[in-house]
């Protein structure tokens, strides 16, 4: 590659040589895949904006609460006790994201991302509608401050900032529950000034992200774009310019034979169109979101000089240099043993995981007491969660053991989606017990049914 060529890796496309930024005004996508994206794109919008009024029993289907620890998904409750489930799911995650990448790139990013969907899908076409195609854009930011220049800056910041506006209520919404979001909005301000500094604080991001960040979200800051360097190898699908069949390029002549040639003709249609800035045709680059509107411009362009279509293609390293089929390699292959294991571990937790989890610990500072009829008696403090949406009410029973359990307080009801906390005493004859330090099962049970079996000490005399 001649030196002029490798300059691009002196600088991410977004930036010249000095560091400044270099606003980005690609081409308006045409052609299959961009209209299979956009109908792909409405599925999801409509996921990620109906998912919030999803109700399950009329609790959330989705909640994301981070502030107090509580998520809801798919109508399943997690608490902080849940933590493990958490760092198991975080796991699988990191795995499935790794064995992903490795097979099919960054297909995720350009098909199903959140910020590609509303960068290129809703704010880009708005731009399209207000400010015409990538020229007049160009035209209309050099141009001098007019009357139709303020008018369509301002109608386009407006809708911008109000779409924004609308995402930052739906992040709001997954976080503190859709009905929750209605009283923030519809109680008086005083009331829910913290709710309300985060919707502004949310909506500002969001604007300053889609109006100004742009594509520097995905060049610069994402983390799993950093990760692409080590996630694929040279059999992993991406979106890869068939240089073996591109080049050598050059300007096409008139009813030029083909034969003799490479059938890229340099017409930069690939380059113009990518929302990132860069040319595909000088290799897998960090900056390149597989949205595949390269493979369509380069299509549209094969169409018109009669060559087949695919110059620019999902297709591997591999594949573009050997020829052949896509390969299961051994890594591939040790990642999916992995993952399955970590699915099949994650499944099993699920299904057994308790509705109800109790801790119950000697209460500490304490001494166990003797009565004169030789029963010893130690004090307990009991926490309970419950993690469903109804109240369950408990007892406790003592497994394997004659005794008796007094509970501090008439009944215990743990609360729907709360906790339970209160103290009781086990009283056991002395003849029970074999040591000074005696292990025992407590039951907890709700109805007919042992919720959850707790195993703690109970203190005795020599
Ligand atoms: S669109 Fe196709 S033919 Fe045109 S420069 Fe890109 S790779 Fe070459
Ligand atoms: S190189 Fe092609 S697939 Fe990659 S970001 Fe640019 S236009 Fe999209």
């Amino acid at each position: 590659m001649s030196e002029e060529k490798k300059s691009f890796r002196d600088s991410i496309a977004t930036t010249d040589e000095h560091g400044r930024r270099l606003w980005i005004y690609p081409t308006k996508p045409k052609g299959k895949l961009y209209s299979a994206r956009t109908y792909f794109s409405w599925v999801l919008l409509l996921i990620l904006f109906g998912l919030p009024f999803l109700k399950i029993d009329g609790h959330p289907a989705m909640l994301l609460n981070i502030i107090e620890r509580k998520f809801i998904i798919f109508g399943i409750v997690f608490w902080p006790q849940d933590f493990h489930l958490f760092v198991l799911a975080t796991l699988t995650l990191v795995v499935f994201i790794v064995l992903f990448t490795s097979v099919f790139g960054r297909l995720f990013c350009g098909w199903a991302c959140p910020q590609t969907i509303f960068m290129e899908m809703v704010f880009r076409k708005i731009e399209y509608l207000i400010e015409g195609s990538a020229s007049s854009q160009k035209r209309l930011a050099a141009a001098p401050w007019t009357f139709s220049k303020i008018f369509k800056k301002t109608l386009k910041h407006s809708i911008f900032f109000g779409l924004s506006f609308v995402i930052g209520n739906l992040l709001l919404a997954y976080i503190v529950s859709i009905d929750e979001l209605v009283k923030i909005i519809t109680d008086p301000p005083s009331q829910h000034m913290a709710g309300l500094g985060f919707m502004f604080l949310f909506s500002i991001i969001f604007y300053g992200v889609f109006a100004w960040f742009r594509e520097q979200a995905c060049t610069v800051v994402c983390p799993y774009g950093r990760l692409q360097s080590v996630l694929l190898d040279n059999n992993s699908i991406i979106v890869a310019y068939d240089h073996k069949r591109g080049e050598e390029r050059k300007i096409v002549k008139r009813n030029e034979d083909f034969s003799n040639r490479g059938h890229c003709i340099d017409c930069f249609a690939c380059v113009k169109v990518c929302p990132t800035g860069i040319d595909i045709r000088n290799g897998t680059q960090l900056e390149c979101v597989n949205c595949t509107a390269c493979i369509d411009a380069c299509n549209s362009v094969m169409d018109k000089v009669n060559l087949p279509h695919g110059l620019i293609r999902y297709s591997s390293g591999n594949i573009i240099e050997k020829g052949g089929q896509f390969k299961f390699t051994g890594r591939i292959l040790g990642y999916t043993i992995g993952l399955t294991f970590l699915l099949t571990l994650m499944t099993v937790l699920l299904v057994t995981r308790s509705d109800i989890e109790a801790t119950i610990l000697r209460t500490s500072g304490t001494l166990y007491e003797e009565s004169d009829e030789g029963i010893i008696r130690n004090l307990y403090n009991l926490s309970v969660v419950n993690k469903t949406f109804k109240d369950v009410p408990i007892e406790l029973k003592l497994k394997h053991k004659d005794g008796k359990i007094i509970l501090v307080g008439n009944s215990a009801v743990v609360p729907l989606d709360g906790r339970f906390e209160t103290v009781f005493f086990i009283e056991i004859s002395k003849e029970e017990l074999y040591s000074t330090n005696n292990v025992i099962t407590i039951e907890l049970i709700s109805g007919n049914e042992v919720l959850e079996e707790v195993t703690t000490n109970f203190m005795g005399p020599r």
